[in-house]
């Protein structure tokens, strides 16, 4: 049995039976024949099922929502939103799938030649627990729209959201066995991958979850795409507007109580202005309200599980072994960690060199700009970075310097569906979103008349 437990009050809240290898054949053998008319629809019948799956998540926000809560920890607020986001994608797909996937003519010594961007089959999707319904939508939706079908494997932590995503494709009246959910632990994913009835593969998550599904794609000859862990940095120069960077720093770490891919984890400070940042800082990050996740003024919940807790806490104590100091927070109880913020951190720091996921942040000083960019691209990750100055020649001067996915200036790294989405280094590899992301899981036809 696969277990749900609320990791605000310690109680088993769902149970669901794994799969056995007949239920799983027979999932496989339905997304494979649906494939075969599925991917005759037009961009429309497509689009008309797509935009009420995005009606069907605006309407029922709050209790999708809640079941997120419920099941890892996130504040309900942010819970709706995430759902919210979800409509969003699911329309932004409805509007430009067809227009991403249109053939492309180019002109060769053939009487006419083109490019034309064909589904598929079935593409299976390993999925975190951080955004439940987010992580999966942001996959789906453009798979689905281009003629492909979803299979998912969730995060075991999450599976009553991974059948309520099932339920939302449903009811928006997706034909059957177009998204299913799999009720599966990790260890039966390999046989599934290596099957031929699927095709392709993506996997939002750690490095060695990620590696572990690549290496098998990989011997298979099939496709992957790898959105990986990240540890962006926040880099305050000494012109920064320091009352809007604190503002949008202190989301970028806190929001999600700090489980998030893209959150600012390393703050990087012109020495010149660390004083009256932190001043600022500590004081809005004291302020956030820790509480129960369903409550609505409670902006950090727990983490997902205790054990994400210990890790977190074993960072920041081997951080101050090193020397590193904490001015907030520090303490643990089960899932819960509070707000903390070490300051002296060094590149040598666990809370500098690995992915933190929760809510504590490392600050490191520098003096000159150009340490600020090596101090950045000295980490493994590359996810992306945020860069705060009032100088806008000089960010885009310095914008190719570093080696991440993205760089965002003055604003926290996020992801919208218009922009790609991915990173470089050990984050992974291939984007989501925008044009990029549904043309990773098509077949590029090249296609030639003499
Ligand atoms: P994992 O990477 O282990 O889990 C992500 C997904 O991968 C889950 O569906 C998991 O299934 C599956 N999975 C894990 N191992 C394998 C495997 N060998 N083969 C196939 N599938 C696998 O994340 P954790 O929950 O353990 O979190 C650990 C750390 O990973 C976090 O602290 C954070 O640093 C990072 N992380 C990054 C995320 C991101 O957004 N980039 C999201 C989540 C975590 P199952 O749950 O059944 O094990």
């Amino acid at each position: 049995m696969i277990e749900s437990k609320n990791p605000y009050t310690g109680e088993v809240i769902d149970k669901f039976k794994e799969l056995n290898s007949k239920q799983i054949d027979e999932a496989l053998e339905a997304a494979d024949s649906r494939f075969k008319e599925w991917r005759t629809t037009s961009f429309k019948q497509r689009a008309d099922h797509m935009r009420k799956a995005a009606k069907e998540l605006k309407d029922n926000a709050k209790e999708y929502a809640k079941d997120i809560s419920l099941e890892m920890g996130k504040p309900i607020i942010q819970a709706i939103s995430e759902v919210e986001k979800c409509a969003w994608v699911c329309e932004y797909y409805a509007e430009n799938a067809e227009k991403h996937l249109a053939s492309k003519t180019i002109k060769t010594d053939a009487s006419k030649s083109y490019v034309s961007y064909e589904p598929i089959g079935v593409v299976l999707a390993v999925m975190p627990w951080n955004y439940p319904f987010w992580q999966v939508f942001r996959f789906a939706a453009p798979a689905l729209m281009a003629g492909n079908i979803g299979i998912l494997k969730h995060a075991s932590n999450v599976m009553r959201s991974a059948n309520n995503i099932q339920k939302v494709f449903e009811r928006a009246g997706f034909p059957e066995a177009c998204f299913q959910n799999l009720v599966l632990s990790s260890s039966k994913i390999e046989n599934i991958i290596r099957d031929k009835r699927v095709k392709a593969v993506t996997l939002t998550g750690s490095k060695p979850a990620g590696a572990a599904v690549a290496s098998v794609a990989g011997e298979e000859i099939k496709k992957s795409v790898l959105e990986l862990g990240g540890s962006n940095a926040l880099v305050i120069f000494k012109d920064a507007n320091i009352g809007e960077s604190v503002k949008t720093c202190v989301m970028a770490r806190f929001q999600n109580t700090g489980q998030s891919c893209i959150a600012g984890k390393r703050l990087i400070i012109h020495e010149s202005v660390e004083e009256e940042f932190m001043e600022e800082f500590v004081k809005q990050v004291r302020e956030l309200k820790s509480g129960d996740p369903l409550d609505e003024d409670t902006f950090i919940g727990t983490l997902a599980r205790e054990d994400l807790a210990e890790e977190l806490e074993k960072q920041v104590k081997d951080s101050v072994k090193d020397g590193a100091k904490i001015i907030l927070g520090g303490k643990r109880d089960k899932a819960y960690m509070e707000p903390t913020i070490l300051t002296g951190v060094t590149p040598k720091m666990k809370m500098f060199t690995e992915e933190t996921f929760g809510p504590a942040i490392g600050v490191t000083t520098f003096k000159k700009n150009e340490e600020a960019i090596e101090l950045v691209n000295s980490s493994k990750f590359g996810l992306g970075v945020s860069l705060f100055t009032e100088d806008m020649k000089f960010a885009e001067k310095i914008v190719p310097e570093f080696e991440d996915g993205a760089v965002f200036i003055n604003e926290l790294v996020k992801s919208d569906p218009r922009l790609p989405f991915g990173g470089t280094k050990i984050s992974g590899y291939g984007r989501e979103l925008s044009e990029d992301g549904i043309k990773e899981f098509v077949n590029r036809k090249t296609v030639y008349f003499k």
